[in-house]
């Protein structure tokens, strides 16, 4: 089976065979593999040896958002989110329910966050500490760009959280020219290509120990995980860890090296996208994006105007030629969403291509074009649950 979804991704053999082991966290021969891992990790995120740490915690996405949210912003305390898409819905719901106060600067989700915008609403609002935003927006497939907004951030004298879990890896960011980034957020199982099971804020130790009391959590507190790896070493976790995912992530790490790193992966990706991208439009129908604003991750595409089609039945009659895609979407309008990440290549998105083509004949879609009945852009997600 292709597996591809937006994460977990498609993996290598490699990656999954370091899995198959029974290991304890603490002992002797597994504490350097996570020490390193976190160095590895701080490496790739352009960090900045003693001024930025890589924290990790057990778990998805969400919770390392809600961590550094509950960490670097204080509890009543006041954050700017670009609303453009469905994971920053999903970052104002995490926040506001931690008790901080979200101001939303909705946008479309066909297009990145501007700088100007940015400015304006931080000038507006001088209470405003901090902005979360998503680096890609894997709703949509736009990406806002922090070599754009990070500035603004700055000129303002503003912290940026930023949610790169579907996009570190890929998409560069480098964290020593962003002294304006509190926590760069990423996970296991995305453009990294490891399994899922663990999360990781790559963070400025200096706000990181200025924020001690903020979370209001133990479980989310960076400055504790912190306090931690300080009194028991880099090696060493506070709560029971997904060690063999750890173990698969070490070996992802190697890949993506051998790989040549975070520019080879994006140059892939990025054909991935554009394999799909046209394949799509030569079969007849319509991505969601502009080409100018479609990012590397994920191609979103316009459900068939034609009756006939129907999602489910559709994702059904894909996977039944080998091809697994999301049965849900969550853009503005009607989609489809195609992740183009993971251990996949151009050619086998090229042979997706062909089993969409499949799928749709089978289904008897023959009126390709979008439904068009996304011109009351209402604001809600199909699925609520990714
Ligand atoms: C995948 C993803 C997350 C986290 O998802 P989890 O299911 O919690 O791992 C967060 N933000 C973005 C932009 C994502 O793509």
């Amino acid at each position: 089976m292709l597996l591809l979804i937006p994460g977990p991704v498609q993996t290598r053999p490699e990656t999954r065979a370091a899995m198959a082991q029974d290991i304890a966290p603490w002992d002797n021969d597994f504490r350097p593999t996570y020490a390193s891992i976190r160095e590895r990790v701080r490496v790739l995120a352009g960090g900045v040896e003693g001024m930025h740490a890589t924290l990790p915690l057990q778990g998805c996405g969400h919770f390392m958002m809600e961590a550094a949210i509950r960490t670097f912003v204080p509890a009543g305390g006041k954050l700017l989110i670009p609303q453009n898409g469905a994971y920053a819905d999903r970052a104002v719901r995490l926040a506001t329910e931690a008790g901080r106060v979200v101001v939303a600067l909705p946008g479309p989700d066909t297009r990145p966050v501007t700088a100007e915008e940015i400015a304006a609403a931080l000038a507006a609002d001088p209470a405003i500490s901090h902005v979360a935003m998503i680096h890609n927006e894997t709703g949509s497939g736009i990406v806002n760009d922090p070599e754009v907004i990070g500035p603004a951030v700055r000129a303002a004298g503003r912290r940026l959280i930023l949610d790169s879990v579907s996009a570190f890896g890929a998409l560069p960011v480098n964290l020593a020219d962003h002294p304006e980034i509190d926590a760069l957020i990423f996970t296991s199982g995305k453009c990294l290509e490891g399994l899922p099971g663990i999360g990781f804020a790559v963070a400025r130790i200096d706000s990181v120990t200025a924020a001690a009391g903020n979370a209001g959590s133990w479980a989310f507190d960076l400055s504790d995980v912190y306090a931690h790896a300080l009194r028991a070493g880099w090696g060493s976790f506070r709560f029971t860890p997904p060690v063999q995912s750890l173990a698969a992530f070490s070996v992802a790490l190697d890949l993506h090296e051998r790989e040549g790193g975070q520019p080879a992966r994006l140059a892939r990706y990025r054909e991935n996208a554009r394999a799909m991208y046209d394949g799509v439009r030569a079969l007849g129908m319509a991505p969601y994006l502009d080409w100018a604003h479609q990012g590397p991750v994920i191609v979103t595409v316009h459900q068939p105007a034609d009756p006939a089609f129907e999602l489910q039945p559709f994702v059904d009659a894909l996977k039944r030629r080998g091809v697994l895609i999301s049965n849900f979407w969550n853009t503005q309008a009607p989609t489809f969403r195609v992740g183009c990440i993971g251990a996949v290549t151009p050619e086998d998105i090229r042979g997706a291509v062909a089993a969409i083509d499949g799928a749709l004949r089978e289904l008897g879609v023959t009126r390709r074009e979008a439904s068009g009945n996304d011109a009351p852009r209402q604001k809600v997600s199909a699925r609520d649950d990714d």
